[in-house]
């Protein structure tokens, strides 16, 4: 059972209180390099991204999100540590929120400024605790409980100034302690919160590390918006949350699902490029249909029959098409990715 939780708002964008899970992404240009940062956020659009997060280290930074923003569509946030001064020029800018650990601002009266003026302005902010950058002062180990109170002390700052338009991340690089400090903070707070695993890896070990942790806290009914943390290209990120929310079945978003053979000996094709390709091809294609993509008539027939359309290849560098309980059709193996989107965009 979902706890009912707060709502904010980012740009058109509802996040908590049953609301869709949004799906989030973070750029890694350079912010002040103006064109390579709409072109990467233009990446994640195509790829179904909901909002996407910049990094302000400096003033430049912080100035170029006027540009930025009027060049793409989704909701932007701006990454801020400690300088409250690029908090408040990026909500000059016309940033949609703040993503800034009040505590982190050591004078408190400058505090004061940043949250008044999210206030005023209707910016809401994410407190963002990771286990890696917990204050060693103050807590020796990046355990559950302490990620909470760290949390704990900068929503206190906020609530103590009369902001409650917040959103909390608690991210852990494990999955044990992921789990555990997101299910401590949902007994206590009902604050959206914003899923992910920190400094989580390269594709593989991310999408195991991050897989876990969401699924298991979505399922629990945890977690309003979500991010996978992926080394490398962030669109990764974008489509492996697509497709975490829409597995779970939280998701009902139309798309396409291509089922694959794992491939063996007996494979006579490339249906690694081939799935892949098909894959990328339907990308943004918003249609229930499943593609079965096996890799010989051994046991791709029966598998294929199950999906709307099903090709399995043949020994002789061709493949059998199969639709529903018509009679297979066979397709040369170099023909067979265009004969497929063909039948998909006819669908
Ligand atoms: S469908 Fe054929 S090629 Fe693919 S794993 Fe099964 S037996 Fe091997």
């Amino acid at each position: 059972m979902k706890k009912e939780t707060t709502v904010i708002k980012i740009g058109n964008i509802l996040i908590g209180g049953g609301n869709r899970i949004s799906i989030q992404s973070m750029t890694n240009t350079d912010t002040k390099n103006i064109s390579a940062t709409v072109a990467q956020i233009k990446e994640l659009e195509n790829a179904g991204v909901d909002i996407v997060r910049l990094a302000v280290l400096d003033e430049d930074a912080a100035i170029a999100i006027k540009a930025i923003k009027a060049q793409v569509s989704v909701p932007l946030i701006a990454d801020i540590h400690f300088d409250h001064k690029l908090a408040l020029k990026s909500m000059e800018s016309g940033i949609d929120a703040l993503r800034l650990n009040p505590g982190n601002i050591r004078n408190k009266e400058n505090v004061k400024i940043v949250i008044n003026e999210a206030k005023d302005r209707k910016i809401p902010i994410r407190v963002g605790v990771n286990g890696g950058s917990l204050d060693t002062t103050k807590y020796s180990h990046p355990t559950a409980e302490n990620m909470l109170a760290s949390a704990s002390e900068h929503i206190t700052l906020m609530e103590d100034l009369g902001f409650t338009d917040i959103k909390v991340s608690l991210k852990a690089s494990d999955i044990l302690t992921t789990i555990k400090v997101n299910e401590l903070f949902r007994e206590k707070y009902n604050y959206p919160l914003h899923l992910g695993v920190t400094e989580a890896g390269t594709l593989k070990s991310s999408l195991i590390k991050s897989t876990s942790a969401l699924s298991y806290l979505l399922l629990n009914g945890i977690g309003d918006t979500l991010r996978y943390s992926i080394t490398g290209n962030p669109v990764e990120e974008v489509l492996a949350g697509k497709k975490l929310l829409k597995f779970l079945e939280i998701s009902k978003e139309p798309s396409i699902e291509i089922i694959s053979c794992p491939t063996c000996g007996r494979t006579t094709s490339d249906i690694d490029y081939i799935a892949s390709e098909v894959e990328r091809l339907t990308l943004n294609i918003k249609k229930n249909i499943k593609i079965a993509v096996m890799g010989c008539i051994v046991n791709g027939p029966g598998e294929a029959k199950h999906a709307d359309f099903g090709i399995a290849a043949t020994n002789n560098n061709a493949f059998l098409f199969f639709e529903k309980d018509n009679a297979p059709i066979k397709i040369e193996a170099n023909k067979v990715i265009e004969f497929l989107i063909d039948k998909i965009n006819k669908f």
